[in-house]
């Protein structure tokens, strides 16, 4: 399939400040060198710890923070150095989900009036046919037309999700960027929401950037899959083989730690040593050595390039040459 979006070697490095001072040559590294592509109709997902630099990412894919360094391709357009004002057009095409649904949506705003909010700021649609939209996107995230005229509090969390999601694909976007959508949501409700997803991809066209510290939520609702760690993208491949056989030894520790339904399948817990390094002061060489169980010489001072593995599967790892 055609590529929508692709990044290449994107960089986020915030200043660090000590006090009100900045210190020179002191950075957060919160992304250090990611590259990716997504097809359209897919669902990439992006999956790492908090701090691992997957929601900068995914804010860099979507232009609302412009990368240090690195470009972003979208639908054949290099968008990483345009202002607001050449970005204006591209905006819609790009939508975004967020984690909390209750923190996006005006308090004080009517449901429908949420709904047709990005309709009204990208200009498109009359007032008659704006309504007749709202409605029509109510009944496809699953709730009636007379919610239209309630307000965000009325609504439980999975509700509310839902009705981001209407918000999200009010104006038809290419690409969707759902930060930790699910994550608020009881277990029982996740579900709901990821199958609900899927059924407006289907029915849309839609291509998700899916990011989630969550592997079983990652699992159910991606076709491929990035694990991110310190800022890097340390493994891609498709989701069967990433999960049937991870290659890296921090997606083997984290699946170590999922619980798996198949009985024929055993993994013994792998408990890494030590806490997430800061992304101001890295380790030399592969940035996980110091928790890795595999740990060689070179790994201390050589980073470790993301390269193709098996067909589709990437490591940046020197246990494979
Ligand atoms: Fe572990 Fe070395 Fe591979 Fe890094 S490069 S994950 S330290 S084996
Ligand atoms: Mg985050």
């Amino acid at each position: 399939a055609e590529l929508l979006v692709r990044a290449k070697n994107l960089k986020k490095y915030f200043p660090l400040k000590k006090g009100l001072v900045h210190r020179k040559n002191s950075y957060v590294r919160a992304v250090d060198g990611v590259s990716l592509s997504i097809k359209k109709g897919e669902t990439l997902g992006l999956v790492g710890e908090s701090g691992c630099g997957k929601s900068t990412t995914g804010r860099m894919v979507m232009r609302l923070l412009a990368p240090t360094e690195g470009e972003i391709w979208f639908d054949g357009r290099d968008i990483s150095r345009l202002n607001d004002k050449q970005l204006r057009s591209t905006r819609k095409e790009l939508q975004m989900i967020f984690q909390d649904p209750y923190a996006s949506l005006n308090p004080r705003m009517k449901i429908g009036d949420l709904i047709a909010e990005p309709l009204i700021v990208h200009k498109i649609m009359t007032k008659k046919e704006r309504d007749k939209r709202v409605h029509e996107l109510l009944e496809y995230v699953g709730l009636n037309s007379y919610h239209a005229n309630r307000y965000a509090h009325e609504f439980s969390g999975g509700q509310r999700q839902r009705i981001g999601i209407a918000r999200a694909i009010a104006v038809n976007p290419k690409l969707i960027v759902a930060d930790e959508p699910v994550s608020a949501l009881d277990v029982s409700i996740q579900s709901q929401v990821l199958n609900l997803m899927q059924d407006l991809q289907k029915e849309f066209g839609l291509t998700y950037l899916f990011i989630s510290h969550d592997l079983s939520v990652v699992e159910h609702i991606s076709d491929r899959v990035g694990v991110m760690y310190l800022g890097k993208i340390v493994e891609m491949a498709d989701k069967e083989s990433l999960y049937m056989n991870p290659l890296h030894p921090y997606t083997k520790a984290l699946l170590s730690a999922v619980p798996i339904a198949n009985p024929r399948i055993k993994r013994e817990r792998i408990i890494l040593q030590g806490d997430i390094p800061s992304p101001s002061n890295p380790p030399t060489g592969c940035t996980f050595h110091p928790r890795c169980n595999a740990c060689m010489e070179i790994c201390k001072t050589v980073i470790p390039e993301l390269k193709e593995i098996e067909p589709g599967h990437f490591s940046a790892c020197h246990l494979y040459k």
